[in-house]
C-alpha cells in the first residue's frame, strides 16, 4: 500500500479517539511528532544513568529482595534501564518466580521505538506492520522467551506475571510475541498470561502503597467523572451505587477528602500525552497539577481505578524541568495513593472501543465471581487475538488491517498493581 493510502486509512480508522479534539488549548502533539531527530533523541540526558550506583530509584529494583513472598503462581520480571558500551540507552531483564527460579538475563537490549501511542496513531504504521514489528523485536529476546516458557510449564494458566519496568521506554510488553516449540502457549503475552505492571514509586509514605503481591478486594460505591461527550458510559454503571463528579478537578477534589471505601474510580475522558510527562492531561486536568496530589479516599480500603482515556497509563521521565529520574504519569499518582490496581491505556483508543471495553470488563467481573481484573483483561485480549488474522503476511488492504485494530486497541489497555485484585462494587438500590 502506498503511503498516501496508508495516511488516509489511518485517518479514517483512528477518528473519534478519547483524546482531546484538535486545536484544544492543552492539546499536545502525539509523542512522535515532537521528537527530535534520532541522532539527538538518545542523548545521555534522556534516560536515567543506571551506572550510577547511588541512584536510589534503580536500587529499588536491583537490590530489593524481589522474590520474597511471591504467592504461588506469581512471577516478577524486572526491566532495568542501563546503557550500552557506546552510551546509548538500553535495558536488561531479571526474572524471579514463586518457586525460586531467579535469573539475571545476560543480554543487554537497545531501547526499542515501539510505543503504541506513536505506532498506532495518525502518523503511525499499518496495524499488520505494528504486529510484525513486535514479532521481530520479540524473537531475539531468547532468554525471556525460554524463561516465560518455563514459567508456563510450571504454572500453566494460573501464571500471574508482574512486569516491573523502570525504563520509561513505554515498551508494549503485553504484545510481546511468545514463541513456543510445541505451539501450546504461542501468541501475544498479554492474551496468554495474566499480566500487570509495576514501577518504582518515590514517596515519603511507602506504607500507603498497596502491595502488588496481595489479593485485594475492592468494595463500596463507584466514584466517576464521565465527560459529557461520553455519557453513554453512564449506562454501564447504572447497576451500581455511583458518586458522580462534574469534572476531573471535582473528582480529584472528592478523592482528596477522607471518606468511606470506594470499590472503583471510573474516568471516561479525553487524555493527552506529551514528550515531557509534565505535558500530559486527563480530562483537561494537567498531570502537573495531579502529580502532587494524595488521594486520601483510597487509603482506608482497597480501590481499583479505571482511567478509560487515551494515554492515561503512559509513564515517562520529565527531562525538561524536573530531571529527577522518577517515572511519572496518572497511573503512578493513583498507585502512590494506595490504589489496589489501575487499568489505563498506552495510546489513543477509539471512543467506541473504550465504551465496549468498559462494558465487557464490568460484565465479566459481575458474572464471574473470583475473577480478578487482570484475568478479565487477559481474557478480553485473548478474545480479540482469537478473532484477528494470524498470518500477518496475508493481511493487505484497509478491511483486513482494520480487523487488527481491535486487537491493538485491546492490548493498549494496561493493568498496574496486583494481578489478584478483585472489584465488587455495591449494587444500586433496586438493581438486579
Ligand atoms: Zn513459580
Amino acid at each position: 500500500m502506498i503511503p498516501e493510502n496508508r495516511r488516509r486509512f489511518l485517518g479514517a480508522v483512528l477518528g473519534g479517539a478519547r483524546r482531546a479534539p484538535g486545536g484544544a488549548g492543552r492539546m499536545r502533539p502525539p509523542v512522535t511528532r515532537s521528537r527530535p531527530a534520532p541522532e539527538a533523541r538518545d542523548t545521555p540526558d534522556s534516560v536515567p544513568d543506571t551506572r550510577d550506583a547511588g541512584d536510589p530509584m534503580v536500587l529499588d529494583v536491583i537490590e530489593a529482595n524481589l522474590g520474597a513472598g511471591l504467592p504461588e503462581g506469581m512471577a516478577l520480571l524486572t526491566v532495568i534501564p542501563v546503557r550500552q558500551d557506546d552510551g546509548s540507552p538500553a535495558f536488561r531483564l531479571r526474572g524471579v518466580c514463586c518457586c525460586g527460579d531467579a535469573t539475571d538475563f545476560p543480554e543487554v537490549y537497545g531501547r526499542p521505538r515501539l510505543e503504541l501511542g506513536s505506532l498506532v496513531s495518525g502518523d503511525g504504521e499499518l496495524p499488520a506492520d505494528v504486529l510484525s514489528l513486535m514479532q521481530m523485536w520479540s524473537r531475539t529476546k531468547t532468554w525471556l522467551i525460554r524463561w516465560l516458557d518455563r514459567r508456563l510449564a510450571a504454572h500453566g494458566d494460573r501464571l500471574q506475571l508482574v512486569i516491573w519496568d523502570d525504563t520509561g521506554y513505554r515498551i508494549p510488553w503485553e504484545l510481546f510475541w511468545l514463541e513456543n516449540n510445541s505451539g501450546r502457549y504461542e501468541g501475544w503475552l498479554g492474551g496468554i498470561v495474566t499480566t500487570t505492571r509495576w514501577l518504582s514509586i518515590r514517596t515519603s509514605w511507602p506504607e500507603a502503597v498497596r502491595d502488588y503481591r496481595s489479593a485485594h478486594t475492592c468494595t463500596g460505591p463507584v466514584a466517576t467523572y464521565i465527560d459529557g461527550a461520553m455519557d453513554h458510559d453512564l449506562s454501564l454503571l447504572s447497576g451500581y451505587q455511583v458518586e458522580p463528579s462534574g469534572s476531573m478537578y471535582e473528582l480529584t477534589k472528592a478523592l482528596r477528602t477522607d471518606g468511606d471505601a470506594l470499590a472503583l474510580v471510573y474516568v471516561a475522558a479525553h487524555g493527552e500525552f506529551g514528550e515531557q510527562v509534565s505535558e500530559c492531561t486527563l480530562g483537561s486536568l494537567p498531570l502537573m497539577h495531579v502529580d502532587p496530589m494524595r488521594f486520601l479516599r483510597l487509603k482506608p480500603s482497597a480501590t481499583f481505578v479505571f482511567l478509560n482515556a487515551c494515554h492515561s497509563g503512559s509513564l515517562g521521565y520529565d527531562t525538561k524541568w524536573i530531571n529527577d529520574r522518577v517515572l511519572r504519569g496518572f497511573a503512578e499518582v493513583f498507585l502512590r495513593s494506595g490504589a489496589a490496581g489501575v487499568l489505563a491505556t498506552n495510546g489513543g483508543v477509539g471512543d467506541r472501543l473504550a465504551h465496549e471495553m468498559a462494558g465487557e470488563l464490568l460484565r465479566r467481573l459481575r458474572d464471574t465471581p473470583g475473577l480478578s481484573v487482570a484475568q478479565a483483561v487477559r481474557d478480553l485480549r485473548a478474545e480479540a487475538a482469537s478473532l484477528a488474522p494470524v498470518d500477518l503476511a496475508a493481511v493487505t488492504g484497509t478491511a483486513a488491517n482494520k480487523k487488527l485494530l481491535t486487537l491493538l486497541y485491546r492490548f493498549m489497555y494496561v493493568c498496574y498493581g496486583s494481578p489478584r485484585t478483585q472489584v465488587l462494587p455495591d449494587t444500586a438500590k433496586g438493581a438486579r
